[in-house]
């Protein structure tokens, strides 16, 4: 009896996993569809200076529009673009469509800022592609490049560190601005840090969320914000949601901010008008 129930378990347990591969080919499937149909837009969440409250920077957030489905967020796509390698289709169009939306909104009379791009592992340990698909998108769009930054997360650059250095100086010899993303959530040490050419430390929202309840939160954020000052970087906090959360970090003298307290990610034109009609922040 006892045989025959587990045999039974392992059918239920067989089934089951190939619901979960079946799924998991229908969305790839349709993710293929999405990348040669182009069913992916842009949307864009300002970075500002906490002490001045200026525009700094956008960070470009892909979105996936499905014509059934409506909306589908990165977090349910990015991960499957990684593992089939469909990232690298992705990846090279979001870096020449924020470029692209960047110049056409400063043409437009919008502050003239940098456009922050998200870079996966796959396009980062792609040898040369990375540079020549900015430098061409840079070239083709007129974006200079002191208008675009590429966010890593710290995950990525850990990985392989000599790789990481060399790839990271070709990518400084652009021009562009570098900046390490969800930082405090990848183990990496100080000495790392110091021999990475980066410019901006983004701490991850994870640490800002209970900032002010979390003692621990607390002390990890303030030791990145004392941290990144002594090496010279910027240090932009994420996930700022609250006038309490603001102004603690600008007490603690964090550079940058970016959260729902200031603006959501919104598409180029939806920004522009917020911008003439002056009520983009705060
Ligand atoms: P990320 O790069 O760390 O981006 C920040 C995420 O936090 C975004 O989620 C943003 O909408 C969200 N966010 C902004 N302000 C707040 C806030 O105040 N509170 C909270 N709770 N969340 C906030 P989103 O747009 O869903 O993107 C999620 C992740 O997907 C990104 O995390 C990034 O890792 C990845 N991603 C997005 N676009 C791209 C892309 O073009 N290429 C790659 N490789 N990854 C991307
Ligand atoms: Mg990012
Ligand atoms: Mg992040
Ligand atoms: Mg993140």
């Amino acid at each position: 009896h006892a045989k025959a129930e587990g045999k039974h378990n392992f059918q239920f347990y067989k089934e089951e996993m190939n619901t979960k591969a079946q799924e998991r080919l229908l969305l790839e499937n349709k993710l293929r569809h999405a990348v040669e149909s182009g069913h992916f837009v842009l949307h864009y969440q300002p970075q500002v200076d906490l002490r001045t409250g200026e525009l700094i920077g956008l960070e470009a957030l892909i979105r996936w529009i499905d014509p059934i489905q409506g909306m589908i967020s990165p977090l349910t796509f990015i991960p499957l673009a990684e593992e089939t390698g469909m990232i690298g289709t992705i990846g090279d169009w979001v870096i020449r469509k924020a470029c692209e939306e960047n110049k056409r909104l400063q043409l437009q009379g919008f502050p003239e800022v940098k456009v922050a791009v998200n870079v996966s592992a796959y396009q980062f340990r792609h040898g040369d592609h990375l540079c020549d698909v900015i430098k061409s998108s840079l070239a083709s769009t007129g974006l200079q490049a002191k208008h675009l930054s590429v966010e890593l997360t710290e995950s990525i650059l850990i990985e392989d560190v000599e790789d990481t250095i060399a790839q990271l100086h070709s990518l400084k010899g652009l021009g562009i601005t570098l900046a390490v993303d969800d930082f405090g959530t990848g183990y990496s040490s100080l000495s790392y840090l110091k021999r990475f050419p980066i410019d901006i430390l983004k701490i991850d929202q994870s640490f800002i969320r209970d900032i002010l309840d979390d003692v621990n939160d607390e002390a990890i954020v303030n030791a990145i914000i004392g941290m990144g000052r002594s090496l010279g970087l910027t240090v932009l906090a994420e996930g700022v949601e609250t006038i309490a959360h603001r102004d603690y970090l600008l007490h603690q003298k964090c550079n940058f901010a970016q959260g729902y307290l200031y603006c959501k990610p919104k598409p180029a034109d939806e920004l522009l008008e917020c911008w003439e009609a002056g009520s983009l922040l705060l």
